[in-house]
């Protein structure tokens, strides 16, 4: 083999490598989002973040990473594929009639669900709907997050941060820490819900495997 071969050999199994790295298989699963979703997002982005719009469409900065607290991935898709809140959302049901939703449904294979265009306005994060991409992960406290669900996590951070200016990546649980700062939106300063998804461990797990990514968690707790 002459030098320039051998120069051209490794150039191509770095490059191969390099794909491979970075491969992510995304299952194309989308809600339902008609008329009624549509004018109910560009409702609560005026009511609730105070942002007139002329369609619910967002520009992403940030990465909110929940767990659903259903046990199955299609209880979870069933639950958001519809565009009204069910009744039984009686706590949150007075700020918007909007069904919550996310981008993402991770399963407990790791298998990653797109549920939503990253684009797209879906409810998932009081006063940061507006630049938030949700990731939903199934499980809860009683039934923790698995390996597969971190390795698929960071992979789909890895991916969303590549292809937008992603500055923040925070779990659900620190939403509340960015009152009072610029970036959240709410115009009920006593709109709020107490949230532990998805569990500080996996938190701390994350940030270490994207360490070289730089991003941003939630502001320090004040108190
Ligand atoms: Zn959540």
């Amino acid at each position: 083999m002459t030098i320039y071969k051998k120069f051209l050999f490794l150039i191509l199994i770095s490059i191969s490598l390099n794909a491979a790295a970075q491969q992510i298989k995304i299952i194309e699963k989308p809600i339902i989002f008609d008329a009624t979703r549509t004018q109910l997002s560009l409702d609560y982005l005026k009511r609730r973040h105070n942002l007139v719009q002329k369609t619910p469409t967002i520009v992403p900065s940030m990465i909110v990473l929940h767990w659903t607290a259903s046990k199955t991935m299609m209880g979870t898709y069933n639950a958001f594929n519809k565009s009204i809140l069910p009744s039984s959302r009686k706590a949150i049901a007075n700020a918007s009639s909007l069904n919550v939703s996310s981008h993402y449904l991770v399963d407990r294979d790791g298998s990653i669900y797109q549920l939503l265009p990253d684009t797209t306005f879906a409810r998932h994060v009081i006063g940061l709907n507006y630049c938030a991409i949700g990731i939903e992960n199934v499980g809860s406290n009683n039934y923790p997050l698995t390996k597969a669900q971190l390795i698929a996590n960071e992979k789909l951070v890895r991916y969303l941060a590549a292809k937008y200016k992603i500055q923040y990546l925070i779990g659900h649980y620190e939403h509340t820490w960015f009152k009072n700062t610029s970036l959240w939106r709410e115009t009920n300063p006593y709109y709020h819900s107490d949230k532990i998804d998805p569990g500080k461990t996996f938190m701390k797990n994350i940030r270490e495997e994207l360490q070289d990514l730089n991003l941003k968690g939630a502001p320090a707790r004040l108190k």
